[in-house]
């Protein structure tokens, strides 16, 4: 007897953390497994932030915070968007959560009804489909495929609006992709997007400092766009803090009310000792950020150098976030002994238990011709993986 509900037993699980716990389980047994396949920085957290923390603690900043973040958090995000990305919130607009994965959810059910359409351009992070059904509401994707850089244009989204679209989930630099849409194109969507004043803009910028073609270019930057867009940030990818659990949206007050009043009967606050460390990461040095990106960089340019070697893989080079995603459909159908590779879900498989290296199908990412890897990891790490996964691929025929 299936006793849960109907929203439950919609949902899938998540594909990232479902492999990164694979690979830890076959690390623990032993097995000398390269871990590909979560995406999260290698590095630690710089020091000055866990002094902050540590001295949050001292000052016993363990009580409940308020429901959107301490204030000098939401002032030290109002700061931030006002000299890097030139746009103009008050704290008010501005609300913190338990990372930018609720921060997203939190938009999602505040905005959408049952039957809602979210449009959702693939290849997606894994999430967000899952999130509109868990609204109840109904994700329309929009493929984009390598060929057009896994970006959608200014027509596929025009054609993907309908009456009932409440909002486009937008995320630059991508994850899985790493594409990053310039200036231009977010101005041809925002074109499209003007004739349908209905439609929110749910822009993911959590990879906005892990981008290698200049500076982070945001949707909310075009005036016509900005009171309309609910941006999505925070502390785990570009400060190496992803345990911390701290995201934040900035966005139209009567947005930012809702998630709060959802968020006080939901979760409360997040975490105040980690509120005190994100401001410290806001307020202090930013040259960890800077020096994590250069070593992204480097580990980019190594992984798409070798990547490009394996025959039979077609690879896209990445302008940000930490991902490669290359399409891998030259290998379906062909077989190892007894295995035969039907999909990329079963490519991941085969290259965990052939070649040791943990990856995550393309189906999850709603582009199953494809596979991600997660270069954030050693330059040896790299090497290694790519080898192995270039033998094991071999004998595949
Ligand atoms: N959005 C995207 C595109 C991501 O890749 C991630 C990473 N998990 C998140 C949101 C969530 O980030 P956080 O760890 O802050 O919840
Ligand atoms: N964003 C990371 C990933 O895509 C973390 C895992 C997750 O939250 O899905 O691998």
């Amino acid at each position: 007897m299936n006793q849960l509900s109907d929203r439950l037993n919609s949902l899938s699980p998540s594909a990232t953390l479902a492999m990164s716990q694979k690979s830890n389980e076959l690390k623990a047994q032993g097995v000398d497994v390269i871990n590909l396949s979560v995406g999260e920085p290698d590095f630690n957290t710089p020091d000055h932030i866990k002094e902050a923390a540590k001295q949050a603690v001292d000052e016993n900043f363990s009580r409940y915070s308020p429901v959107p973040g301490y204030l000098g958090l939401r002032n030290a995000i109002v700061d931030k968007l006002q000299n890097e990305n030139g746009l103009t919130y008050t704290a008010a607009q501005i609300s913190c959560a338990n990372g930018a994965k609720q921060s997203v959810c939190n938009v999602i059910l505040v905005l959408v009804n049952p039957g809602d359409e979210v449009i959702v351009p693939a290849p997606y992070w894994v999430s967000y489909p899952e999130m509109v059904k868990l609204a109840e509401g109904t994700p329309v994707v929009v493929s984009a495929g390598i060929e057009q850089d896994f970006k959608i244009t200014p027509d596929q989204l025009e054609a993907a609006i309908t009456p009932k679209t409440k909002a486009l989930i937008l995320c630059s630099p991508s994850n899985p992709t790493g594409s990053v849409y310039s200036k231009e194109e977010l101005e041809g969507l925002a074109k499209v997007l003007e004739k349908h004043p209905q439609v929110i803009i749910i822009a993911d910028e959590i990879y906005e400092h892990i981008n290698y073609i200049g500076k982070h270019q945001s949707i909310a930057q075009i005036p016509s766009m900005k009171d309309r867009t609910v941006i999505v940030n925070g502390v785990s990818k570009a400060y190496a803090m992803t345990g911390w659990r701290i995201g934040f949206i900035a966005g139209p007050e009567w947005i930012v009310k809702a998630v709060n009043k959802l968020q006080g009967q939901y979760t409360s606050g997040p975490c105040s000792v980690s509120q005190k460390a994100a401001e410290a990461a806001y307020t202090g040095t930013q040259k960890p950020v800077e020096e994590m990106r250069e070593a992204f960089a480097r580990r980019r340019n190594l992984i798409v150098e070798l990547a490009k070697e394996v025959p039979g893989f077609e690879v896209n080079v990445p302008e940000g976030a930490f991902y490669l995603f290359p399409k891998c459909s030259s290998f379906f159908g062909k077989s190892n002994g007894e295995r035969t590779i039907a999909d990329s879900d079963d490519l991941a498989l085969y290259l965990l238990e052939e070649a040791h290296v943990a990856c995550v199908g393309g189906s999850s990412f709603g582009a199953p011709d494809c596979i991600r890897m997660s270069y954030a990891t050693s330059d040896e790490n790299i090497v290694k993986a790519i080898t192995r996964i270039k033998d094991a691929l071999a004998k595949l025929s």
